[in-house]
């Protein structure tokens, strides 16, 4: 039995019910049409060929793996500038820090904010690695968009689809978390939502979703790997360290995420992890990070992968 409706079912979504002007541009698709909703420019059968995102310089996607590492927060200049030698040194391709952080206790450290943005720019002079940061709200968008190379939509804002259109509009390359809770169609129309406002540059990033299981953070679902890689053109990478919330965890599910085909990682890297601010449990410190990044170079040579060492 179909369930289309017909055109006698009322609907709401119609010129004459919003009142808009007659001859109004009105482009919103009727819910009736589920080809038109759903998504269309993310979708590998619409664009075959694998996008390769552009950061400052930096390729997400592609043969070569994109290695993301940072300390969870942006907390002092030492602190930053030590992580971004460091991941230069040990063959990180992008800095990450987070200036605007979304704890869930409002009595935790939120992060530095403008002076925050400042030391990433900054440490991108230092280190020659382009600079990735999460922004929360318009004000954060524009202040980043000024500083960062690339804004990071995390977990907790994924459905948030005014921030989605605000990145979107900076023109600035996208770093997409999955939301917590999102299904792999939900994470795909928010990307959506990112290319349906003019940018292309997009990389959907696999964090961990919320499963029964208790012995981790979070569930890192690397089942949406190839998943993704087949239903979208867009790079996919993942985060161990938010996806297990255990710093012995964080290697060997870096190895599995690229096994699985991603095209990069994103690693928290603390110098001190004992006295990081944020997330230092789940964060590598720099030696772990140097193993983790030589053992990634031999994962990716089995898959057919490169590991570029350029800082080095
Ligand atoms: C982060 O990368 O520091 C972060 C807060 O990630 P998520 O949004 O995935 O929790
Ligand atoms: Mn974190």
């Amino acid at each position: 039995m179909s369930h289309k409706p017909t055109s006698r079912v009322p609907d709401p979504l119609t010129e004459e019910h919003l009142s808009l002007p007659a001859g109004s541009h009105f482009e919103v698709e009727r819910e009736s049409d589920s080809d038109k909703l759903a998504p269309v420019r993310v979708l590998r059968r619409n664009h075959p060929s694998d996008t390769i995102v552009a950061v400052r310089g930096v390729a997400v996607g592609g043969q070569e793996l994109a290695i993301v590492a940072g300390p969870c927060a942006v907390e002092t200049p030492q602190q930053l500038i030590a992580a971004a030698e460091h991941a230069a040194a040990s063959g990180a391709h992008l800095l990450r820090g987070g200036a605007f952080k979304l704890r869930t206790s409002p009595y935790a450290f939120a992060g530095l904010g403008e002076a925050g943005l400042k030391l990433l720019s900054e440490a991108r002079k230092i280190s020659g690695l382009p600079v990735v940061t999460e922004v929360v709200d318009e004000e954060s968008v524009l202040l980043a968009a000024a500083h960062v190379d690339m804004l990071q939509i995390g977990t907790r804002n994924m459905h948030n689809y005014v921030l989605l259109k605000q990145a979107a509009a900076t023109g600035k390359p996208i770093l997409l978390k999955r939301g917590m809770a999102a299904t792999m169609s939900e994470f795909l129309q928010a990307a959506e939502y990112i290319l349906a406002a003019g940018n292309s540059q997009v990389v959907l990033c696999e964090r961990g979703i919320r499963t029964f299981s208790d012995f981790t953070r979070n569930t890192l679902d690397l089942n949406i790997v190839p998943a993704l890689k087949q239903m979208t053109h867009l790079p996919v990478i993942t985060d161990p360290s938010h996806g297990t919330g255990r710093r012995d965890l964080v290697i060997p599910m870096a190895r599995a995420s690229v096994a699985a085909g991603a095209d990069g990682v994103l690693i928290e890297m603390h110098p001190d992890p004992e006295r990081a601010l944020s997330d230092g449990y789940q964060s590598l410190d720099p030696d772990e990070f140097s193993e983790l990044v030589d053992s990634l170079a031999r994962v990716a040579s089995a898959v057919g992968r490169t590991v570029s060492r350029r800082g080095q």
